[in-house]
């Protein structure tokens, strides 16, 4: 078994081949909390919660990393213009950092609606201002950066400094826009992009802390460099994030990581982005859609199969039906899980086939034909009241590599489950007594007795069906 993944920074397919032998550690980049998440954000967090129970399940030990940006431009502007409840319950200005915080939250909700497992660890910027001061020194000393010539408190990443700067995107300097992230006077070129920012005024005090350069706060670009050495060491494996994030962003992380003089990432991988009906999905445009919105639309396990199913390169097109399409693909897993209960075993072991196409660069399309593909063949044996021991044992340890197990509802097999979590705890609690009513009826050969419970559940619409291994339903369609 060999994995490979696509590398965005040598635009090829490599051999996975971590640093230490059994250990994978990836960081990606997560939110800045200046607002409600959208399923752009969500998607991220799906892709690289995909490749860590992947890599978890090919034995590797896998520590992942993903921040918050708890303090930017956007998020201070945000908290001027928002209102909440005060210690006395009286509506007042929301301080930047609980603003950060609520909305930190919202995310977290999301992820977990979605089964996104949290992080091995989830370091906040502004919990590591020294960790930064420390690595500006650092860039500092070896003559990558300077403190801004105009007094203005700010320090800049010395473009021209560096040569490889632009190899990640494969970009020469000479074509690049200049970074729009400071005035250009304070720097010795406009493409030099901002390490930490000079305090200005009517920012709240609470935003900037002293530095050996004056009062100020973290540039975002090297929070993620600071917080990235700090949990995963000078050379770690994967860093991940939106393709969105490939330039500027991850560029400058890789800069000034490098010219720090370490080795940072061996593998960039980039996931597409959402699109609505084939456009960009942005705030100017008012075509966002969120989490929350979603979730009134579906359960959270065809969501979750939803923003999973395409390959994390590609884009993803959002449209009215696709939540549809989805729901019809993995309820027909989920029925056939819950007709096989007894069949699940915790050590199966998914299909040969299926771990090809996730070795290979995670390709979940090929991963999912797999398991459709034994879904039906399963079916196929139900018809013919035969036992698919197999088909269900690896269905099982597919849905479960997935992500999808703990959003499955086996009690409610599937089509009973768009009622209420108390109709269809009722429902399974009746269906318990009256099958086992029916077992003992025919373990006593009353077959007249068992063919009536059985007659009963059909007018009720519910389907009985036996193996050797006891007794399923479920809901006709
Ligand atoms: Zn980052």
């Amino acid at each position: 078994m060999t994995l490979r993944f696509y590398d965005s920074a040598s635009a090829s397919v490599r051999n996975f081949v971590p640093v230490t032998p059994g250990q994978a550690r990836i960081y990606y980049c997560g939110a800045t909390v200046q607002g409600a998440p959208h399923i752009g954000h969500v998607r991220s967090g799906l892709v690289f919660d995909q490749l860590s129970r992947w890599l978890t399940y090919r034995g590797y030990r896998v520590t992942l990393v993903r921040n918050v940006t708890d303090i930017d431009d956007k998020i201070l502007a945000n908290s001027e213009a928002s209102f909440q409840p005060d210690f006395a319950g009286e509506l007042s200005q929301e301080p930047w950092w609980a603003l950060a915080y609520r909305f930190e939250q919202v995310f977290g909700r999301a992820y977990a609606a979605l089964n996104i497992a949290p992080p091995t660890y989830e370091p906040r910027a502004t919990g590591h201002i020294p960790e930064m001061f420390a690595l500006i020194q650092r860039l500092i000393d070896r003559g990558h950066a300077y403190p801004a010539l105009d007094g203005s408190g700010d320090v800049y990443f010395d473009v021209l400094s560096w040569p490889a700067y632009g190899e990640l995107t494969r970009q020469q300097v000479a074509d690049m826009q200049e970074a729009p992230d400071a005035d250009p006077r304070g720097k010795r070129d406009p493409r030099d992009f901002a390490l930490w920012k000079g305090a200005k005024d009517g920012e709240p005090e609470s935003a900037s802390w002293d530095s050996p350069w004056g009062r100020g706060r973290p540039g975002w670009h090297l929070e993620c460099s600071a917080m990235a050495g700090k949990y995963l060491g000078e050379t770690f494996d994967i860093h991940g994030g939106g393709l969105d994030l490939r330039f500027p962003h991850h560029e400058n992380e890789l800069a000034q990581s490098r010219a720090a003089g370490f080795g940072f990432a061996n593998f960039w991988m980039h996931n597409g982005l959402v699109n609505y009906q084939g456009e960009k999905m942005s705030k100017s445009i008012g075509n966002i859609i969120t989490p929350a919105q979603m979730l009134e639309q579906a359960r959270p396990l065809v969501i979750r199969y939803y923003l999973g199913q395409a390959h994390y390169r590609s884009v993803l097109d959002y449209r009215p039906t696709s939540l549809e399409e989805a729901k019809v693909a993995v309820e027909r897993v989920e029925t056939f899980l819950g007709q096989t209960l007894a069949l699940h075993r915790e050590d199966a072991q998914v299909p040969q086939a299926f771990a090809e196409a996730m070795d290979d660069d995670l390709n979940i399309p090929k991963a999912l034909a797999v398991l459709h593909e034994r879904v039906k063949a399963g079916n196929g044996l139900l018809a013919a009241d035969q036992e698919p021991a197999q088909e269900a044992a690896e269905v099982y340890a597919m849905v479960k590599v997935l992500g999808l197990l703990e959003l499955m509802n086996l009690g409610g097999h599937g089509a009973g489950a768009s009622g209420s979590a108390q109709e269809e705890k009722a429902l399974a609690s009746i269906m318990d007594s009256l099958l086992l009513m029916r077992d003992q009826a025919r373990q006593a050969k009353d077959w007249a007795k068992a063919d009536q419970i059985r007659d009963a559940l059909a007018e009720a619409g519910i389907t009985v069906r036996d193996s050797a291994s006891g007794s399923s339903w479920s809901l006709l369609d």
